[in-house]
């Protein structure tokens, strides 16, 4: 008889040495790198496993032409450290991601983080053992850990979306791995450069990460034709060298601007409020001298030029009415401009901020192809089938996006108490409590994952205070001797509704986006991030906290006080 293969990542498989830590992470973007120095400074074992070759996770993966933050770099970067802060010299207004990646790998050798991360090292499954009290980890390579906390650091934007087409024969016939040329994804760019000059390239896909790339590939490419499904609002950057004079009014007081910035809406943009008024009760010429100066500042800062434009539908309308202009303007071609022109409401998609996309049209080599006037009906060895006719090309490049929130976490095998896997708990959607803990998976928690404001704000913001909050919980449990920490299934119900409540008075919910699951075929149509602003969840969590995590049911360690 023969005897059972054993499976590699079953954690539950005891005949392999086990480490034994306090804490395991997973990820070591920007999240699972505060959480590692952030928990080893309190004296916790704590390490953190990495699926890629590199720390840095989003500013390692995507790596097209074009990559950049959408937040001024002063303000996308880690406040923790003064003289982290302080040291540290952006070279543009906004960094572009070689530059997010050099940061990234300063802080894990500056902190000394490395010895406590693995990379190459996927987590392919965490199972809570509830006679132990603990989580078994096991790697996709067979390494085995446990762990008495586990914190997923995975990214909300970290498992790449890729578009199934079907053939007419259904299937996977006429699927993308019928192409002959090359095929790229804007999360998982080639390390070594690529030449696209005199090329004939194709895009599909205008979200944030398309608006970065057209451009550059418009310039470099013999031909680009791109595939649109939503036409994208892009604001512009106005990026250019960081002004030395503004960085020294920000470091002469850095920790007040970080301070200013958590008592902002979206974690940043202290410098550019909003107007406490309405857009409606602005006369046209107010309104137009308002949007107009956001627009010469470049930046997302557009959307809070009046106070209600994301909760208000007419309000926010007449801002995009106002990019709209501006297509109109950029455009030379009409029929180009007008297919360019979103009809959705400005915001509830992610807003673009760009260089040159508009006027990328301009350019005779550039065609755009709106897919739902000419459906994608195939792709084919040359090229892929729309609106009856063959477009052809030699490379492909996939700008669509990602499985957000809740892809990177249920491709783990993760289960919680009586095995239960978290694919099944979130079937329906995303639950969780606070955004932070989720009923049933005692010891768990998660950095900017849905249920929290992470995808309004910067992301800094959230990773920071996430983190955080999470040391904050461990060090009170074990100054009690708590052994496990789980949201109640009361509380994770409240805060569901909640998180859907507070999208209801908003414009989040007027279009298909990552927001909403609609960018990933089947994927359950629930609002995941929460909209309410940074300020007011932060309230929330701390309450929490000092309340002894009321909506959290604690465990006691055998023989501890209760
Ligand atoms: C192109 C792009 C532009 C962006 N621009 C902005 C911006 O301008 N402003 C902003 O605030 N945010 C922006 N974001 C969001 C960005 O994701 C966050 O700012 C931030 O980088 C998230 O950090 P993180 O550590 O939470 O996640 P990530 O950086 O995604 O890191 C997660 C890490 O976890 C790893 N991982 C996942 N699953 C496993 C597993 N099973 N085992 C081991 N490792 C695993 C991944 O490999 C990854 O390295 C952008 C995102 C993208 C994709």
């Amino acid at each position: 008889m023969t005897a059972p293969r054993r499976d590699p990542s079953a954690p539950g498989d005891r005949a392999a040495p086990a480490r034994a830590l306090d804490v395991l992470i997973v990820g070591a973007g920007f999240g699972g790198l505060y959480a590692l120095y952030k928990l080893r400074a309190m004296g916790l074992e704590a390490l953190a496993l990495e699926a890629a070759g590199s720390v840095g996770g989003t500013w390692w993966a995507n790596r097209y032409p074009g990559a950049r933050v959408d937040i001024q770099s002063l303000e996308y970067s880690y406040s923790f450290s003064e003289e982290l802060q302080q040291d540290w010299q952006w070279t543009e207004r906004y960094a572009a991601q070689p530059e997010l990646l050099r940061y990234a790998n300063h802080v894990a050798d500056r902190f000394d983080l490395r010895r406590d991360i693995r990379l190459d090292t996927r987590v392919a499954a965490a199972h809570f053992d509830e006679a132990a009290r603990c989580w078994r980890v096991a790697s996709a390579g067979g390494g085995r850990w446990t762990a008495r906390f586990l914190v997923l650091a995975t990214g909300p934007l970290s498992s790449p979306n890729l578009p199934a087409f079907e053939g007419a024969g259904g299937g996977t016939e006429g699927g993308i791995e019928r192409f002959a040329g090359q095929v790229l994804h804007s999360a998982a760019w080639p390390e070594q450069p690529l030449e696209l000059r005199g090329r004939d390239v194709a895009v599909i896909g205008t979200g944030s990460s398309g608006v970065q790339l057209i451009p550059i590939l418009a310039e470099q490419a013999r031909s680009l034709t791109v595939f649109q499904r939503t036409a994208a609002y892009v604001v512009p950057a106005h990026n250019g060298p960081l002004d030395p004079a503004w960085e020294a009014r920000i470091k002469a007081d850095y920790a007040g601007f970080r301070a200013r910035n958590r008592k902002a809406y979206s974690g940043f943009g202290c410098e550019l409020t909003p107007r406490p008024t309405s857009a409606l009760d602005a006369t046209a010429e107010e309104r137009a001298a308002a949007f107009e100066e956001r627009w010469r500042i470049g930046g997302l800062g557009l959307l809070s030029t009046f106070r209600d434009l994301l909760t208000n539908p007419r309000a926010n309308e007449l801002a995009a009415e106002f990019v709209r202009g501006k297509i109109r303007q950029i455009v030379h071609d009409p029929a180009t401009a007008a297919r360019l022109c979103p009809s959705h409401p400005i915001g509830c998609k992610r807003l673009g901020v760009g260089t040159g996309y508009y006027e990328a049209y301009n350019r005779p080599s550039v065609a755009l192809i709106d897919v739902h006037a000419e459906p994608i009906a195939a792709i084919t060895p040359g090229g892929l089938l729309a609106g009856g006719r063959e477009h052809r090309f030699d490379t492909l490049v996939l700008a669509t996006g990602f499985d957000a929130f809740t892809g990177p976490v249920t491709r783990i095998d993760l289960r919680g108490r009586g095995g239960l896997r978290i694919q099944d708990k979130w079937r329906g959607g995303p639950l969780n409590y606070l955004g932070l803990a989720v009923a049933g998976f005692p010891n768990l928690f998660q950095i900017a994952g849905p249920g929290s404001t992470s995808a309004f704000t910067n992301f800094f913001v959230t990773v920071e205070h996430h983190a955080d909050w999470i040391a904050d919980c461990v060090a009170w449990l074990d100054a009690r001797g708590h052994a496990t920490i789980e949201a109640s299934a009361e509380a994770e119900a409240a805060w569901v509704a909640f998180v859907n409540a507070t999208a209801e008075n908003t414009v989040y919910l007027g279009c298909r986006s990552w927001y909403v699951g609609a960018n990933v075929p089947g994927k359950p149509r629930v609002f995941m991030p929460l909209a309410g602003g940074f300020p007011a969840y932060a309230r929330r969590c701390a309450d929490v906290a000092d309340s002894g995590y009321e909506g959290f049911v604690l465990d006691t360690q055998a023989g501890a006080a209760d």
